[in-house]
């Protein structure tokens, strides 16, 4: 009888030992918030991390980290695929939280309802530019998951009047009143929209608080002008806006190989010393993918020499040519336009002032733009362990922290993201840095990347052993909690 007396009364003053839902054992936790590089246990409670410990901890289940990198999960500020097929990409690639902020989503109330207890990661989106132009000019209202093959160009090409500048501001004020993360601009897309109609959205942003999310006007076929960086720079700075510019590589025509890219880079660094708050972002790759009726190609039939060999229709794979460039751009669907050489984007890519963002466009038929399936991985084992290009921790703060920092003064649920720490969301991406690696390509994209072998979305595994695990969806909506609302 003694012992079991002795294991009560041990029981009665000791602490009761804590059991956690699940458990991280072993592995390297690198946080780079708290630049934390150490062999850590992790304990998960309800979704959050509850314990980080040197010593031993039990929970329910255990995922063996030892000889692993424990990292927070990405967060992809530019991802535009939301649908079953690009989750379980962005799962595979690391990523447990993906938002689509370029041109946003409207209405902003279904997007979220579509996605809600459906989703392999957290998503969210933007209110959209796009989507107040359409209501404005009476154009046809497209779901986002149809909008791909639309070839309408009302909402896009319509001249801004003293009409529609009104409305399209009451749209983008409810859809932020809706949580809306911030305004999608894709003023590239929109040849239509005056330089005033644009300035009217920033001061929309800066009374509500919320960032501006742009891809800049520029000259077709991912070719960046730099006006359109000076244009938003300088919209930033009139109205005290927050600005961030998206897809630096392309914008700049980094991707080509433009000698001014350097120079977007200089601008922006320039612009925070002077309190501007802008930031910025790149995919790790040339090739480019948008869709083939936009105001990008307009004039592309007109360019003498126009090398259409480059751009291929993800659809099927092939190479256009003038006769089929005509007959798709009718048609309307994604293509990946083919860029330069990867050392292009070096120079980009070892500022420390680009986050890592895939600018992901879901495929069609299995195909299109890489960035899909493999920007983290890539970033992690191309650009840092194999070229050098920064050090681990550098790559996943601009992959976790940076981004999360970036949104959580707007959008608070971020605050909880991308970091390490007890009382932090429990979004762990775990992969081995000696084999993580990119494997989708232009010509054979639907390929998962390799050595992310377990993906913890709100605690709950999305990828375990290297494999998506099906018919789980713990993804959350994120969404801005705006006062007087519901939610
Ligand atoms: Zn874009």
């Amino acid at each position: 009888m003694l012992p079991s007396i002795l294991v009560l009364v041990l029981a009665a003053v000791a602490q009761p030992p804590r059991i956690f839902d699940r458990v991280v054992l072993g592995g390297r936790v690198m946080d780079p918030a708290s630049r934390l590089d150490q062999v850590r246990n992790v304990g998960i409670l309800n979704g959050r991390i509850a314990a980080m410990s040197a010593g031993p901890i039990r929970g329910r289940d255990t995922i063996d980290a030892r000889g692993l990198v424990v990292a927070p999960g990405f967060v992809d500020l530019h991802a535009h695929g939301h649908d079953d097929e690009s989750y379980g990409y962005y799962a595979m690639n690391g990523v447990t939280t993906a938002l689509e902020l370029e041109v946003g989503v409207g209405p902003v109330d279904r997007f979220y309802a579509d996605r809600t207890g459906k989703a392999r990661v957290h998503f969210g989106g933007a209110a959209s530019h796009f989507f107040a132009r359409r209501i404005a000019f009476g154009d046809t209202l497209i779901p986002y998951d149809q909008r791909l093959a639309d070839t309408s160009t009302k909402w896009s090409h319509t001249p801004t009047n003293a009409t529609t500048i009104p409305t399209v501001r009451r749209v983008l004020a409810e859809e932020l009143d809706q949580g809306g993360l911030g305004i999608g601009m894709g003023i590239a897309y929109t040849p239509g929209a005056s330089a005033v109609e644009i300035l009217r959205n920033f001061e929309l942003c800066a009374e509500h608080r919320v960032i501006c999310y742009t891809h800049i006007r520029g000259a077709g076929g991912g070719v960046g002008g730099f006006g359109g960086l000076q244009e938003v720079l300088t919209d930033a700075m009139v109205t005290g806006a927050a600005l961030h510019v998206v897809h630096i590589n392309s914008s700049s025509g980094a991707n080509g190989g433009s000698p001014d890219a350097p120079e977007f880079l200089r601008a922006i660094r320039k612009a925070r010393a002077h309190g501007v708050d802008v930031t910025t972002e790149a995919y790790p790759y040339t090739a480019s993918s948008t869709l083939l009726q936009s105001s990008l190609y307009d004039r592309a039939l007109d360019t003498p020499g126009y090398d259409f060999d480059r751009i291929v229709w993800a659809a099927t794979g092939e190479h256009l040519t003038r006769e089929s460039f005509i007959r798709y751009r009718a048609q309307g669907g994604v293509i990946v336009h083919i860029g330069g050489p990867d050392g292009n984007l070096h120079p980009i890519f070892r500022d420390s002032l680009v986050m890592v963002a895939s600018d992901a466009v879901g495929y069609v038929n299995h195909r299109g733009n890489p960035r899909l399936a493999g920007t983290f991985a890539r970033v992690l084992g191309r650009y840092s362990r194999d070229q050098g290009l920064f050090s681990l921790m550098e790559a996943l703060r601009r992959m976790t922290i940076m981004p999360a920092e970036r949104l959580q003064g707007s959008v608070p649920a971020m605050a909880r993201k991308g970091r390490i720490k007890v009382g932090a969301d429990a979004d762990l991406t775990i992969f081995d840095p000696a084999t993580v690696i990119d494997r989708a390509t232009v010509e054979e994209p639907a390929q998962y990347s390799a050595g992310i072998l377990h993906v913890l979305v709100a605690g709950t595994p999305v990828v375990r052993k290297g494999a998506l695990v099906e018919g789980v969806f713990p993804g959350q909506p994120i969404r801005r909690e705006v006062r007087g609302s519901a939610r």
